[in-house]
């Protein structure tokens, strides 16, 4: 039975007979699928199979953050413009709800949709998926989960707010990632392999649209100091925790940010009740069973969500923050602002540590 599952054709799910030589994971029934289904393919096929379960593991979950910020849309946008070498993102001015429908209408194709979802959201792909990553990549022996920021080469092509609307982000940080980005990304540590593969799910505003990447490809194309703070898997998402508990605009975007998680981390659940299968074992199965797997996954996901969406009840929170920030403006800004500085500093006298060769702490200073 299973074998006849696995002789399926990954293209067009006719029987199969030939196996993708590289991989040895996805069948074809002729050199023509083969061909055809290349593009699709070749970010998950690997030869080795660790690496090729971490690029599965990474591409589904960049898939499910999309789901996630598609969802969790909280900005209107009136005009989308694109230069090539920038998408310029008109927002609306105020914020009128806590939830707005993703505005579907004005994005012309998938790179579009995907640097809009992305724009911003670096902090919350490593934090808001860092226990869906870990769930993910159980049972790899010696991976070690790095969390790095620092800055960006000028990327060829990347959003930018219009000047029309205003943002959530201060005109004076708008300014300096125009000028140069500032990035969180995710590093995986394969210890017997000594290889390192870069998780990078919210790269799109940047132009970066793989999820995973070789770390020292990534250096070379994209990086300019990707090395500001090197801390523990995990940390980002304790920080963002962390501001949940404060008051005004930024406690209240991260308490509604968690309540979303929430939901995601329910239909992921209720997914592995009905299907009997772990996220590891889904990365384990043959290409076709793991395409369409995923595919119910990202379904029960996004049903999730809507009824997050539906039913649960931001408004009063959302006014209570404004209010709050119209009495001390730029304080919760701060005190997010003044936990990161810390980590970046505490991970920058571990990295001196380490230098000197100590191993270094590994508590936050959270
Ligand atoms: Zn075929
Ligand atoms: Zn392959």
């Amino acid at each position: 039975m299973a074998s006849d599952i696995e002789k399926v054709c990954s293209s067009c799910q006719k029987p199969a007979a030939l196996k993708c030589g590289r991989c040895k994971f996805a069948w074809y029934c002729s050199a023509v699928c083969q061909r055809a289904h290349w593009k699709e393919h070749k970010s998950t096929c690997k030869e080795d199979s660790t690496e090729r379960t971490i690029y599965r593991a990474g591409d589904l979950l960049q898939q499910i953050f999309y789901v996630y910020c598609e969802k969790n849309f909280d900005r209107r946008i009136t005009k989308l413009e694109d230069l090539g070498d920038r998408l310029i993102i008109h927002y609306a001015p105020g914020i009128s709800a806590p939830f707005v429908p993703f505005p579907k209408h004005l994005v012309s194709d998938d790179e579009q949709k995907a640097m809009m979802l992305s724009n911003f959201k670096c902090n919350d792909a490593v934090a808001y998926f860092y226990d869906l990553l870990v769930d993910l990549l159980q049972g790899i022996d010696g991976l070690e989960i790095e969390e790095w920021n620092g800055t960006l080469q000028l990327p060829k092509r990347r959003t930018q707010a219009g000047a029309d609307g205003s943002s959530i982000q201060s005109e004076a940080s708008i300014r300096k990632m125009r000028e140069q980005p500032w990035h969180w990304i995710t590093v995986l540590k394969i210890t017997k392999s000594s290889k390192s593969i870069v998780l990078d799910i919210s790269g799109a505003q940047f132009g970066i649209f793989k999820p995973c990447w070789d770390l020292e490809q990534y250096r070379t194309k994209y990086a300019d100091a990707m090395n500001d703070a090197q801390v523990p898997g995990g940390t980002v998402k304790q920080n963002a925790k962390a501001d949940a508990l404060i008051q005004g605009w930024n406690g209240y975007v991260q308490r509604k940010g968690w309540a979303a998680v929430d939901a995601v981390q329910n239909a992921v659940q209720d997914w592995k009740l009905k299907t009997g299968l772990s996220l590891r074992a889904l990365l384990h199965r043959p290409e076709r069973d793991f395409i369409k797997g995923k595919a119910e996954l990202l379904d029960s996901i996004g049903m999730s969500l809507d009824q997050f969406v539906a039913n649960v009840d931001f408004k009063k929170d959302m006014a209570a923050a404004i209010r709050y920030e119209k009495k001390h403006p730029g304080t919760s800004q701060r005190i997010s602002d003044e936990r990161f500085l810390s980590i970046a500093q505490h991970a920058h006298i571990e990295l001196q540590f380490k230098k000197m060769g100590f191993s270094g702490a590994k508590h936050m200073l959270i």
